[in-house]
């Protein structure tokens, strides 16, 4: 199978943030070219030479309080169905939620290798934070990052492209 990064998680974890971040190299040459826009769900990204897609899961959700399972089910879905990897990303600003904990659940079921992303640690505190997520029992390790400023992507990414 293609080397395919699919990010899931709650809406408002930075997603979509992480997202263009991880494609950003490419972005300044495919706006180049006509007919692609910026607002898309897939994206080409290169990390140690290694070529992978990534996939923004959180463009599919609808958005009201009640759709919430049926997004979780349909995000778990297409990151089931159509990658090789799973970013999980859950909110050091938040800290754990119950939502978190049933994508875990529903994340554990399946086979696919899961990386779980504690973002917007970009103070001490929510670097801190990081550690409530162990709880959750997915990956072997935490990354705390920022999908805002890039710090921590580094390790993460090289923690995903190993899997490659
Ligand atoms: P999504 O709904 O999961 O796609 O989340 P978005 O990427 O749209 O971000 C949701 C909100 O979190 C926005 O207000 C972002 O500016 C903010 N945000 C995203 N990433 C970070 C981050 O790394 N640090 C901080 N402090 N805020 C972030
Ligand atoms: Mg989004």
């Amino acid at each position: 199978m293609a080397n395919i990064v699919a990010i899931v998680g709650r809406p408002n974890v930075g997603k979509s943030t992480l997202f263009n971040r991880l494609i950003e190299s490419r972005v300044a040459i495919t706006d180049n070219m006509p007919g692609v826009t910026r607002d898309r769900h897939y994206g080409h990204a290169v990390w140690t030479e290694k070529y992978f897609t990534v996939i923004d899961t959180g463009g599919y959700v609808v958005g009201s309080e009640d759709t919430f399972e049926g997004a979780i089910r349909e995000q778990v879905e297409i990151a089931i169905d159509e990658s090789s990897v799973v970013l999980f990303v859950v909110d050091t600003m938040t800290g754990l939620t119950d939502l978190d904990k049933e994508f875990a659940n529903i994340l554990r079921r399946s086979k696919k290798p899961v990386f779980v992303a504690a973002n917007k640690a970009e103070t001490f505190e929510r670097h801190q934070t990081a550690a409530e997520f162990y709880e959750l029992g997915l990956g072997d390790e935490v990354f705390p990052i920022s999908g805002a400023d890039g710090s921590g992507t580094g390790e993460l990414l090289d923690a995903i492209v190993a899997k490659f």
